[in-house]
């Protein structure tokens, strides 16, 4: 019996390693943090921040199927600053960087679905560098009613490194530009390179440049209300993952270590 038992573990163990179904579940604010919509190679480097146009879709079909509503930046502004109350399952869906193919690839997915989304960019990028966004597709997508867009900094700054006057020149110049370029306050902020990315220093000075909500890599769902002591989690469905990992994360806020 006892070699039996110890099959079973050994055959448990790594299944459970891979999806952590033995994670609690969480209620709250879902967030799900994306990068790239489109194809790429597995063996390239931005392969686990990139998800199919197909695969995207079957997951904004699996979140419906589970009883989620998406949110924008509106409902999530109402519901801290009047109190007004989220849907029962409210999930926000976010991207990073503001790759072109956000608006190549994902906005006829957003107008197709109607589904709201925010993107965060990288100021000096848009409109400048190759593979980022114009200015002009920026304000398309804003103009569609479905896309709001938050700050990245100016050029993808590691902000942890930069003493105290660089980083507010981060924060509130690309705030500036922001504001500038869209006609709308820009209020959500999030961090380049996660977790290290900022610290106890940094995250006091991005409230002090005017944001209401900032966003980080570190996986979980959100408790709400949210009280803004911690930053926003965020899901991070990885490319090349299955619609069990999915599911997982939405339910657990993480699927994997
Ligand atoms: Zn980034």
């Amino acid at each position: 019996m006892m070699w039996l038992a110890i099959l079973i573990l050994l055959i448990l163990l790594p299944i459970a390693w891979r999806w952590q179904f033995w994670r609690p579940t969480r209620k709250g604010l879902l967030v799900l943090m994306y990068h790239h919509i489109g194809h790429i190679d597995a063996t390239d480097g931005q392969f686990p921040f990139t998800i199919t146009p197909q695969r995207f879709e079957e997951q904004l079909l699996c979140l419906k199927k589970h009883g989620f509503t998406p949110i924008g930046l509106s409902e999530l502004q109402n519901a801290m600053h009047t109190g007004q109350k989220l849907p029962a399952k409210p999930v926000l869906l976010t991207f990073d960087d503001g790759h072109e193919d956000n608006y190549q690839n994902l906005f006829p997915i957003l107008k197709k679905h109607q589904i709201k989304a925010l993107i965060f960019l990288i100021t000096h990028y848009i409109g400048k560098e190759k593979g980022y966004m114009s200015w002009q597709q920026v304000r398309q997508m804003q103009q569609s009613g479905l896309v709001d867009f938050g700050s990245h900094t100016l050029d993808h700054a590691r902000l942890r490194k930069l003493p105290d006057e660089e980083i507010l020149r981060q924060l509130t110049q690309s705030k500036k530009e922001m504001e500038e370029q869209l006609g709308v306050p820009c209020v959500t902020f999030c961090y380049p390179f996660g977790s290290g990315g900022f610290d106890r220093r940094v995250r006091p000075l991005v409230f002090k440049a005017g944001y209401q909500f900032d966003f980080s890599t570190k996986p979980g769902i959100n408790p709400w209300p949210w009280k803004g002591k911690k930053t926003l989690l965020r899901a991070f469905p990885r490319g090349g993952e299955t619609l069990t990992d999915f599911y997982i994360q939405i339910t657990r806020g993480k699927s994997k270590f």
